[in-house]
């Protein structure tokens, strides 16, 4: 009944003790099954990770409902996705994640789904980059859209590349959403907190009116965001602090057939880099 408390207290890296593979394959089912009661896969979609050691992860199999599974079948496979332990076979994405691990250090977790209002978005072209939001300003960043690419096919994986140092939510264009972090917990937290914000922005198209936060509150809210996180190195910049002179950089530009739907953002050469 603790367990993101437990997982918490052991976090890799921050108090240098490694969670137990037992813990962590709990831990996996618990987020699994809250990903399928929460909606955000459905049938067999999606896919969890969690990183054992320098050369292990430990990871959900292909072909079974998310929210089914027991701790026996999960998989561990080393860094190149060989299969060291499992009677099942591999998530077909374990390309996506090993490539998290490998240009992440900083992350032990990764997931994966399809939640419905962030992949409509994905489905739309749209990113979710507008700080409309306060907290997910603080707490998360701008969530880029990258290009589509093949599910289970290295193509996938290249497309997410020029985004995973700089971001910990990518919307995966017409498929879903990726998350990660410092632990399982951090990675789940993350997939929720762009759905909620997915669906808060998606209010914004319907009533027909956006009012992102401007420059000088988004300085404000990146002041209290180090304040509350340290020397936060993971968490994605927002928009105003994407080069040196960002107020010049924000723009009025609409999207797609809507008139009256407004969004800012960057003209082409700033760090803006996907979406819209
Ligand atoms: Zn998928």
């Amino acid at each position: 009944m603790h367990c993101f408390l437990c997982i918490s207290e052991v976090t890799f890296g921050l108090l240098g003790e490694m969670a137990t593979e037992h813990h962590l394959r709990r831990e996996i089912i618990r987020c699994g099954a809250l990903l399928h009661t929460s909606g955000f896969i459905a049938a067999t979609d999606g896919n969890l990770s969690v990183r054992l050691d320098d050369k292990r992860v430990l990871v959900t199999p292909t072909g079974m409902s998310k929210g089914m599974m027991k701790t026996s079948d999960l998989v561990i496979v080393d860094m190149e996705g060989r299969k060291l332990k499992g009677r099942r076979e591999v998530t077909s994405e374990i390309g996506m994640h090993l490539l998290i691990y490998r240009m992440r250090p900083d992350v032990n977790a990764v997931v994966h789904a399809h939640p419905r209002t962030a992949t409509g978005f994905a489905a739309a072209g749209i990113a979710l980059n507008q700080p409309l939001v306060c907290e997910v300003v603080i707490g998360l960043g701008q969530i880029p859209l990258a290009p589509y690419g093949t599910p289970g096919t290295p193509e996938l994986a290249e497309t997410l590349k020029p985004l995973i140092p700089d971001f910990d939510a990518i919307l995966m264009a017409n498929h879903g959403v990726v998350t990660y972090g410092t632990d399982l917990q951090s990675a789940y937290m993350k997939m929720e907190t762009v759905e909620h914000f997915a669906q808060i922005t998606l209010v914004t198209h319907l009533l027909g009116k956006q009012q992102p936060l401007d420059v000088a509150h988004l300085e404000k809210l990146l002041a209290v965001r180090s304040r509350y996180m340290g020397d936060v190195t993971s968490a994605a910049r927002m928009p105003a602090f994407f080069n040196d002179h960002p107020a010049d950089d924000l723009v009025e530009e609409p999207v797609g057939e809507s008139k009256s739907f407004h969004s800012i953002r960057h003209r082409p050469g700033s760090g803006f880099r996907r979406g819209n």
